[in-house]
């Protein structure tokens, strides 16, 4: 099994006041063109002092795949009922 790209070995300070970061969860919300994503839970790294998540890369492309999906997804909506008798 695939260990992944985690490396908790690494030390994990918050980018924005260098505290502390835990492993948890935040919502996390989109606004993209046409629709919006919220994500109820993402894992994220969460700073202890100033709240600030931190994603691993993992989850950022994970959350970008799941982007690029919905992009095109919504597009064939968007366009859904425009050809009419089409089939
Ligand atoms: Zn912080």
């Amino acid at each position: 099994m695939a260990a992944g790209l985690a490396n908790e070995a690494l030390t994990v300070e918050c980018l924005y006041c260098r505290g502390n970061l835990r492993r948890g969860v935040v919502p996390f919300t989109l606004d993209r063109r046409g629709y919006h994503v919220t994500w109820d839970a993402v894992p994220a790294w969460v700073c202890a002092q100033c709240g600030e998540p931190l994603f691993d890369a993992e989850v950022v492309d994970a959350m970008q795949r799941t982007l690029s999906a919905l992009d095109q997804q919504s597009a064939i909506l968007a366009h859904a009922g425009e050809t009419g008798s089409e089939s």
